[in-house]
């Protein structure tokens, strides 16, 4: 039998060629770059690790439990819930009292945090068809200007990456649920260890890195050298605009952020928490020292920063300086993300051009590791269902 042929070394490229493996069939992998992992990685700098954007490892996704192995990747939490300037704003669940002592809190957002947490104990599908965005269903509830613009808005903005927050609202209740009942992580080697930990295990010689494919169908992968490369099934797995282009489709428009990183010297360490500032050229920061020691040298602190405007390091820096009062921050590294998210749609122009090659990829379900992992499941089962 041929091997089946997988486009895209992200984590659902990755995902699809384990699920192969695991039964037994033979893959061929095919990633442009020289590295796997597509959106997930990180770089190595002057003893720092870098992940290349901002992103943290949710642990209560599903698809996360099920195909990672958790305790080999080491993780550091973040505490559940988030500063706003000077304030602490923990998660209600795991610090109820907290709630009444809160200066962020008024009485009415606690009555709309009761009534969406009602909400929650239903089933939370990511996307049920609703059409109302998240900024609209934020707005239905009677949230104090406070709590809705200098937390609830910011952080969802940092979720999605998305100013306007017009994602759909079932997505912003999906996420809420993971907030609340789960934990956000990161690996002790930064987010790399992800994608490494899925290549660990397949057959090397099945993974071809530096190996862009240009054209294909449902049975073959034309490589950009011109050769032609023949399989029983090929899976697309890359991301959204290469996917669209790829099959012939106008390239839809998706979430760009960039993420800047700066050292300081440690001080006294702070609680593992994300910092929302709201400014005009940023959206959040933390100390990724406070979560995960390791990711920079010893006496170092390491911070990263969030923007989803065009902002400058010099821009950033001051901002950051001016929320540290008597911090020194360096600048080390920024990533601009073009692509970094797209809008959750149905994409079923994709769907249709696809003519028989299976897709995977978190476009098909909701942009995050578990919506890459569990379409790279489903690609590789459909296939393994048909013999
Ligand atoms: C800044 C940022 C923050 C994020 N934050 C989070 C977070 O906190 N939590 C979370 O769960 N998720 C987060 N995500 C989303 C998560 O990283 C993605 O959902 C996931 O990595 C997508 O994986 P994928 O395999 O679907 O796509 P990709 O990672 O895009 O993989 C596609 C792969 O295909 C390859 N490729 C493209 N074209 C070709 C070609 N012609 N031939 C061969 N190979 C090709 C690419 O090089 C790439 O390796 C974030 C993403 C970004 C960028």
């Amino acid at each position: 039998m041929k091997p089946i042929l997988v486009v895209g070394g992200g984590i659902a490229g990755l995902q699809a060629a384990n699920i192969l493996h695991q039964s037994g069939r033979d893959f061929i992998l095919f990633e442009k770059g020289s590295a796997l992992g597509g959106r997930v990685s990180s770089i190595r700098k002057d003893g720092f690790i870098l992940d290349r954007g901002f992103q943290v490892l949710q642990t209560s996704y599903t698809e996360v439990q099920r195909s990672l192995d958790l305790s080999a990747l080491q993780l550091s939490y973040f505490d559940s819930g988030a500063m706003v300037k000077d304030q602490v704003f923990y998660n209600p669940l795991r610090r109820p009292f907290d709630l009444f002592s809160s200066d962020i809190l008024r009485l009415k957002d606690i009555f709309s945090l009761i009534k969406i947490w009602l909400k929650l104990q239903g089933n939370v599908p990511a996307l049920d068809g609703k059409k109302h965005s998240t900024q609209e269903l934020i707005e239905s509830y009677s949230f104090s200007d406070r709590f809705k613009n200098e937390f609830l808005i910011p952080f969802f903005q940092g979720v999605f990456l998305q100013e306007s927050l017009a994602q759909p609202a079932s997505l912003f209740f999906y996420y809420l649920h993971q907030f609340l009942y789960g934990n956000a992580a990161i690996p002790a080697n930064g987010m790399q260890a992800i994608p490494d930990q899925l290549a660990s295990n397949l057959p090397v010689e099945s993974i071809r890195v530096q190996q862009e494919i240009t054209k294909l169908d449902a049975k073959s992968v034309t490589l950009f050298s011109g050769e032609k490369i023949e399989g029983e099934a090929v899976i697309l797995a890359v991301d959204l605009p290469v996917a669209a282009k790829l099959l012939g489709l106008d390239v839809p428009a998706t979430l760009a952020s960039k993420t800047f990183y700066f050292y300081s010297n440690k001080s006294a360490p702070q609680p593992p928490l994300l910092r929302l500032i709201s400014e005009e050229n940023l959206l959040h920061f933390t100390c990724l020292t406070d979560v995960n020691p390791g990711l920079a040298p010893e006496e170092k602190a390491l911070y990263s920063a969030t923007s989803l405007r065009n902002s400058s390091k010099e821009e950033v820096k001051l901002a950051l300086e001016r929320h540290l009062s008597g911090v020194k921050l360096h600048f080390l590294e920024e990533f601009d993300l073009p692509h970094s998210l797209q809008v959750v749609d149905a994409y079923d122009s994709i769907k249709k051009a696809a003519n028989g090659i299976v897709l995977a990829g978190d476009y098909l379900q909701f942009p995050s590791l578990q919506g890459a992992l569990s379409s790279g499941r489903e690609a590789a089962e459909d296939i393994l269902g048909r013999s």
